[in-house]
C-alpha cells in the first residue's frame, strides 16, 4: 500500500504505520524519525535541522525535500510505503505529487487521524521515546509504559522526553499544525484521495484503512 498519514501531532500516525508495516511489508518513512537521527549523529542534515526541532517549528521545505527524493527512490519502497509525519506543509504535497508523477508511483490514499484535542494534549504530555536514533520506540507513561521504568523493552537505550514535549513546544506545534498541515486535509480532498478516520484507538484506524484498501 502506499499511504499518507495526516494528522495532528499526537494522533497517533507512528502508531499506525507500524501496525500496517506488518500486513504487507510495506515501509514506514517517518521525516521525524529520520530528522532526529540525524541529530543525534550531528550530520550536517541534523545540524540543520536541530533549532527548529528543538522549539516545534517545521524544518524548511527544501531540507525535506531533498531527503524525500532519495529515500523514496530507495527499493525498498516498491513494496509500498506509509509516509508519516510527511507531506506537511501545502509547498511540500505539491513537491510531492511531482515527485510522484516523475517516478510513477499513484498513491492509494491519504489518510486523515482525527482525534479530539484533549485527547492529544494528554497523550502528548505522556508520550515517552526511546532515545537510540534506530529504535525511537514509543511509550506512555500512563497507558503503555516500558517494562523497567525509563529503559527501552527493544533495545535497553534510555527512554526520555523528546525535547520539543515540554507543554510550550507542544503548543507551538499543535499551532503550527492547525496553520501549515491541517489545510492538506482540503488539498487531498480536492486529489480525491482522503478518508477521514474518526478514532482514539489504533486497531480501529487500521480496520478501516483495511476496508477502504479492499474497496
Ligand atoms: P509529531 O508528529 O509528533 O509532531 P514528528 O516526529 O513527525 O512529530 O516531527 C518532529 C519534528 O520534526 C517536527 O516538529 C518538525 O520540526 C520536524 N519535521 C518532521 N517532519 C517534517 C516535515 N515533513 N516538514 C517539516 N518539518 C518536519
Ligand atoms: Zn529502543
Amino acid at each position: 500500500m502506499k499511504l499518507i498519514l495526516l494528522g495532528a501531532p499526537g494522533a497517533g500516525k507512528g502508531t499506525v504505520a507500524k501496525l500496517l508495516t506488518e500486513i504487507d511489508g510495506s515501509v514506514q518513512i517517518s521525516t521525524g524519525d529520520i530528522l532526529r537521527g540525524a541529530v543525534q549523529v550531528g550530520s550536517e542534515l541534523g545540524k540543520q535541522a536541530d533549532a527548529f526541532m528543538k522549539v516545534g517549528d517545521l524544518v524548511p521545505d527544501e531540507l525535506i525535500m531533498g531527503i524525500m527524493e532519495t529515500r523514496l527512490q530507495e527499493p525498498d519502497c516498491d513494496k509500498g510505503f506509509l509516509l508519516d509525519g510527511f507531506p506537511r506543509t501545502i509547498p511540500q504535497a505539491e513537491a510531492l505529487k511531482v515527485l510522484l508523477d516523475k517516478i510513477g508511483i499513484d498513491l492509494d490514499m491519504a489518510v486523515n487521524i482525527d482525534v479530539p484535542r484533549d485527547v492529544i494534549l494528554d497523550r502528548l504530555t505522556t508520550r515517552r521515546t526511546c532515545s537510540n536514533g534506530d529504535c525511537q520506540a514509543i511509550y506512555n507513561v500512563k497507558s503503555n509504559p516500558p517494562r523497567q521504568e525509563g529503559v527501552c523493552d527493544k533495545c535497553g537505550s534510555p527512554v526520555i522526553q523528546r525535547e520539543d514535549e515540554t507543554a510550550e513546544a507542544i503548543s507551538h506545534r499543535l499551532e503550527t499544525y492547525n496553520e501549515k498541515t491541517a489545510p492538506l486535509i482540503g488539498f487531498y480532498e480536492k486529489e480525491a484521495l482522503l478518508i477521514t478516520v474518526t478514532a482514539t484507538s489504533s486497531d480501529a484506524v487500521i480496520t478501516a484503512i483495511k476496508e477502504k484498501l479492499e474497496q
